[in-house]
């Protein structure tokens, strides 16, 4: 391939904004490539992250990671905009227009080339078009949509206070993102009454909805046990094997005939690849629309394509959507990328290596599991040590992207954060 190359990378997530960080300093910065990243939005957040938005327990300008930023310390550049579609024969995507909060047309349609393209543009919720999920219900798949619930749930519990009434919220999807959800919002609620000028706050009645017969089916069945059993002791209702049929203004259906009420409705079930997929220049794609990619992320169509993170899927061995699948994926190619491009070596497999998983309710509790093996004999760990592991992954995230120092510096700022202002939202 011709020097000064261009790679662009689209999505800015867990595994793009790693990568471009990398392949600026490897490439951008001696000038043999150009990098270019595009997302939608200006700032990075730590999507795992995501609860605590719509909880209002995030509430730091420090949790997001300016793009902008980002990229003139990383040599590489950054352009907002969201990807419609993509034309291979011309080897260019195409932006759709960028409109400012009110609408206005900022920047029209635009084209980007690339002689590489990496599509690292994540996944959201799936309603599987289950009736009234569009019109009803409150997602949490980017910081938009998680303000946005946490806009409503503030002016809910405000009403609640007020009257003196319970507020009902149903979640969807017992997984991570919905059982993280749940005990989050009970901690907003404790903190907030430590600042109601000595009113009793309402009570908060949360039912969690899953399909399964458990909670959290990615851990072993004691995690799930044990998790169910910390969200009974907080008040969460936990419904397993409850199918949803429907949902409507006033709460959620269920396949057996019951009616679950709720003010407040989040659908936090399923994984599916955003459906501007589809419009990618027919590449194949997976049922749930992800991007299919042979085992060293390559597109199966296309080699000047690779797909990596939620919206990739490998046929032969696919891995679950979660951040440290993402964050490997994107270690891979910055490893190998540069030696493809020079057109030394092909891209080799991208090995997953499985280094356990961590889950935290809240402060109330948390788990993790070892990766098995001789070494860590595949054990289970929990309490406060899961719960700093499951805060240590965000912190590893801000050093790989910041540096040692202000990432050190970031987390020093968080922790005087907390003892400047309150620890939830409450304006
Ligand atoms: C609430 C919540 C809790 C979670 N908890 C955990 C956990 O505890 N552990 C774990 O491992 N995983 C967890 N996950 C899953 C984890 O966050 C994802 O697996 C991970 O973020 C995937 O990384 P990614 O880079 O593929 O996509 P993302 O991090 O989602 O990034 C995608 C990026 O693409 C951009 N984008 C999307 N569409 C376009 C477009 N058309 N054009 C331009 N840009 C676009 C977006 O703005 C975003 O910046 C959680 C997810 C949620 C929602």
């Amino acid at each position: 391939m011709a020097a000064k190359s261009e790679i662009l990378i689209v999505g800015g997530g867990v595994a793009g904004l790693a990568l471009a960080t990398r392949l600026g300093d490897a490439l951008g910065k001696t000038g043999e490539a150009r990098i270019t990243l595009i997302d939608k939005s200006f700032s990075h957040v730590w999507k795992p992250m995501l609860h605590c938005f719509a909880a209002g327990t995030a509430q730091n300008e420090n949790d997001r990671i300016s793009f902008m930023a980002q990229a003139s310390s990383h040599h590489f550049e950054f352009w907002p905009g969201e990807v419609s579609s993509i034309d291979r024969e011309k080897r260019e995507v195409v932006l759709s227009p960028f409109h400012s909060s009110d609408g206005a047309v900022v920047l029209d349609s635009r084209t980007v080339e690339y002689d590489a393209l990496i599509l690292s543009i994540g996944s959201c919720a799936n309603d599987f078009r289950t009736d009234g999920v569009t019109a009803h219900c409150l997602f949490i798949d980017n910081l938009v949509e998680a303000n946005g619930f946490n806009e409503k749930f503030r002016m809910e519990l405000l009403r609640a206070f007020a009257t003196n009434d319970e507020l009902d919220i149903a979640i969807v999807g017992g997984g991570a993102t919905g059982t993280q959800l749940a005990a989050e919002l009970h901690k907003a609620l404790d903190i907030v009454g430590l600042h109601s000028f000595g009113k009793t706050p309402p009570r908060l009645r949360i039912t969690l909805l899953e399909a399964g017969p458990r909670i959290l089916p990615a851990f072993p069945e004691s995690v799930s046990e044990a998790a169910q059993r910390e969200l009974a002791r907080i008040g969460v209702e936990v419904r397993t094997s409850a199918m949803v049929s429907a949902a409507d203004e006033a709460g959620f259906s269920l396949k057996d005939g019951t009616h679950i009420p709720a003010k407040l409705r989040v659908w936090a079930a399923g994984v599916k690849a955003p459906d501007v997929t589809r419009g990618f220049g027919n590449l194949s794609l997976s049922r749930s629309g992800q991007i299919l990619v042979k085992p060293n992320l390559q597109s199966v169509d296309d080699e000047r394509i690779f797909a990596m993170g939620d919206c990739s899927f490998i046929a032969d061995d696919p891995l679950p959507p979660t951040a440290q699948v993402a964050r490997q994926q994107a270690h891979h190619l910055a490893r190998t990328l540069p030696a493809w491009m020079r057109g030394k070596r092909a891209v080799p497999s991208c090995i997953f290596r499985n280094k356990g998983a961590i889950i935290a309710l809240g402060n109330y509790n948390g788990w993790g599991t070892l990766p098995g093996g001789a070494v860590f004999g595949g054990g289970i760990f929990r309490g406060l040590s899961a719960r700093l592991g499951h805060l240590m992954l965000y912190r590893q995230h801000q050093v790989e992207l910041y540096g040692l120092l202000r990432g050190m510096l970031s987390c020093l700022a968080d922790w005087v954060d907390t003892k400047v202002r309150p620890s939830v939202r409450l304006d």
